[in-house]
């Protein structure tokens, strides 16, 4: 028997080029040049994620045989006796993500090849259309159709549609203000300007990210049904599932879930169920390409499709590794596009490439992408960046907190 190729050296590697802190993991290897790079991106959290990495996987891993996935991830996952939230599953993503990726450079293939090969040749994607107008949606979602977009989700006024007019009490503390009742009213103006002006030839979307009651949830969905869109997406906060139950009873609008998720146990119901359409974790939160894989092969066994999380709070690495996934999913429904900028292209080489409505892969071995280190250095993270948003502490109009 061979010697084991084994983990020497693990780095967290923090950077920012948008303005978005992004964490990734290097696993340097007993082979001379024999390395890996994972995502492991809670853009919000960073510091802790990087901590746990640091301090706790670093020394667990050290020495270990890297081509042991399965073992590692399943110890690493256990390691700290209470397991599963988004900080241990982003640090177990990103040494699973590293640990793929040197297997597909030791095998000489593309991820996507260790997961049973492509079932296409590219990913479909779907871009965002934002407007403060109707007229404004309408032409960024033209602008996308003739860059050959097949998906686009569209929104009006961002989440929760923010609109100016909101009467608030005095001494109303400071937050994403949102209005639940207008925005619901607009959004199906919104998809019926749609479909009168731009038609049906396009696939459309709509994202509600929580920002309603259940019940007003299941109106929109209903109301929303003559639109035909492709998938609603987030009707529902995760600490409201079972109500998924009611919405298909009343509605046959396509659903869409799980951005938010960290559990197994918050999809397994929707899924055996039946509930949802289209499953959309954020894969370095569940912790990485091992339990995505999985995800994806139950969610098959029902006719799920997935619609894997991918904007810019996940790095370019993590945009690889759901295009790897995508690609060799015969149950792969659409993927998430954030629209990569020449500078982050620049600080992580191979970055994937839209052309028309589609993401190809490349065909490097392992995850086929790489990291500028000095380039990266140069766009530090800032603590400010993580928390002075306001994006996430959402409020209804009498100043109450709300599910962002
Ligand atoms: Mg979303």
């Amino acid at each position: 028997m061979s010697k084991p190729i084994t983990i020497t050296k693990i780095r967290t590697i923090l950077t920012s080029p948008e303005k978005i802190p992004l964490v990734i993991v290097k696993i340097e290897t007993s082979e001379p040049g024999l390395y890996g790079l994972g995502c492991a991106t809670f853009t919000q959290r960073y510091l802790a994620v990087a901590t746990a990495i640091d301090e706790y996987l670093t020394p667990f891993l050290i020495g270990r045989d890297v081509s042991q996935i399965e073992d590692i991830w399943q110890t690493c996952m256990t390691s700290a006796y209470w397991r599963n939230g988004p900080i241990t599953n982003n640090a177990v993503s990103g040494i699973d993500m590293a640990l793929w990726d040197i297997k597909g450079k030791v095998a000489g293939m593309p991820v996507y090849d260790l997961l049973g090969g492509k079932t296409r040749e590219a990913a479909a994607v779907y871009r965002h259309a934002d407007g403060k107008s109707l007229t404004e949606v309408e032409d960024n979602v033209r602008n996308y159709m003739e860059q050959g977009l097949l998906y686009i989700r569209c929104q009006m006024g961002g989440y929760g549609g923010r609109i100016d007019q909101i009467k608030s009490p005095e001494g109303a503390l400071p937050g994403a203000y949102f209005d639940p009742h207008g925005y619901a009213r607009n959004t199906v103006k919104l998809f019926e300007h749609m479909r009168n002006t731009v038609g049906h030839d396009i696939e459309l979307l709509h994202d509600v990210h929580e920002r309603l009651a259940p019940i007003e949830a299941i109106r929109l969905s209903k109301n929303l049904e003559p639109y035909r869109l492709f998938f609603l997406e987030d009707a529902l906060a995760p600490e409201q599932v079972d109500w998924f139950a009611i919405m298909r009873n009343q509605s046959s609008t396509p659903v869409a879930m799980g951005e938010l998720f960290t559990h197994p146990q918050e999809w397994l119901p929707l899924i055996q169920n039946r509930l949802i359409d289209f499953i959309r974790c954020h894969i370095s939160t569940i912790g990485g390409i091992t339990p995505a894989k999985k995800l994806a092969h139950l969610c098959e066994a029902f006719s799920v499709r997935t619609a894997w999380h991918g904007p810019g709070d996940v790095s370019p690495i993590g945009h690889a590794a759901n295009l790897h996934i995508d690609v060799s999913s015969a149950n792969f429904g659409v993927q998430e596009w954030w629209g990569p900028s020449d500078k982050i292209q620049e600080v992580f080489p191979g970055t994937p490439i839209l052309k028309g409505g589609y993401v190809y892969p490349n065909d490097k071995p392992g995850l086929g992408i790489d990291i500028d280190e000095k380039l990266a250095a140069q766009f530090p993270c800032d603590n400010k960046d993580a928390v002075k948003d306001m994006w996430t502490t959402a409020r209804t109009p009498d100043g109450g907190a709300w599910r962002p």
